[in-house]
């Protein structure tokens, strides 16, 4: 009798009927989804601003889900690190963002720096160098055309682990750049420490900037230290002409963002890029 209460307990119990169904579909298709190709990588183009020149792009995962469509990576993401599907997927997009710039390469596009995100997950793992330099070695690129995005959740688990790794990608030629820096916890001591090339604003730091005098100043503040500590800045999520001004004031050196252009597929990224030379 108990157990069948409880089952019937279970049927109705309101934990289950919350349990939100398209995330349960979504962890039980990831490895169905990589071996028939259903991820892809979209790129933004990242533009210096003193040249107005495209110089690189970011790779953004998407998800073409055969019931749900295109699917962002907010939503799978999590779940791919919280299944640990990170690792292969992660791979699959190094591996894929180094033959495209090879691929780019090939076609006369040639990219100084395109940008792979990377999760906290993946330098939980002793081979993550190896993994990184096969990738590089297999599309015949060269390391410094590859920039990894790392963010400071990276240094909750073991920070020395961590930062023994990032030495070791510094040597092998790889950029290493600071996400969302502005968001969450970001504490300068992580700039004196890592061996870091670029540091990326978060949207947050000048959405709204152009009304905000103290918003200015803090921006204005943060690329001045940057600079000082020879780091590239570039600013995120950058969508209007009032915004694109106050980056030039204040010596902001790379932009991405709707302004110039969303992330789009390799193809069109191509065809913006080749449009975008020829001027
Ligand atoms: P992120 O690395 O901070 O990427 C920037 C996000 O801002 C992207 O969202 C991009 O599409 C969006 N964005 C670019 N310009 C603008 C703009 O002008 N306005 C606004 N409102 N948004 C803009 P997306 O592509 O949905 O990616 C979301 C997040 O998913 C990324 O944030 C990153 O943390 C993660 N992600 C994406 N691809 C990968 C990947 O291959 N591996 C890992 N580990 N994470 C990834
Ligand atoms: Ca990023
Ligand atoms: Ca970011
Ligand atoms: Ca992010």
């Amino acid at each position: 009798v108990a157990k069948k209460e409880r089952n019937t307990c279970k049927l109705y119990s309101p934990s289950m009927n919350d349990v939100p169904k398209k995330e349960l579909m979504l962890e039980n298709s990831m490895f169905k989804a990589l071996e028939e190709e259903q991820f892809t990588l979209f790129y933004q183009p990242k533009i210096d601003v003193a040249t107005g020149r495209i110089y690189g792009a970011e790779a953004l995962i998407r998800w073409r889900h055969p019931d749900f469509g295109m699917v962002s990576p907010l939503e799978f993401i999590p779940l791919a690190e919280k299944t640990g599907f990170i690792i292969p997927l992660g791979e699959w997009v190094l591996r894929k963002a180094c033959m495209q710039i090879s691929e780019w390469e090939r076609m006369g596009l040639p990219l100084l720096s395109v940008s792979v995100n990377m999760s906290m997950i993946q330098f939980q793992q002793k081979q993550i160098v190896h993994t990184i330099e096969r990738a590089i070695a297999a599309a015949g690129i060269r390391p410094e055309q590859i920039e990894l995005e790392i963010t400071e959740s990276i240094f909750m688990d073991n920070p020395e682990h961590t930062l023994k790794i990032l030495h070791e990608l510094q040597q092998l030629g790889v950029k290493l750049s600071l996400d969302d820096f502005g968001t969450g916890y970001s504490s300068l001591s992580y700039l004196q420490n890592i061996p870091l090339h670029t540091l990326k604003l978060d949207k947050s730091f000048i959405s709204d900037i152009v009304s905000d005098f103290k918003k200015q100043m803090i921006y204005k503040s943060v690329i001045v230290i940057a600079h000082h500590l020879n780091l590239k800045v570039v600013t995120e999520g950058v969508e209007t002409e009032d915004e694109m001004s106050i980056i030039r004031e204040h010596n902001c050196d790379a932009v991405q963002g709707y302004i110039y252009s969303p992330p789009v597929p390799a193809a069109k990224f191509a065809q913006i890029y080749t449009e975008h030379r020829a001027t």
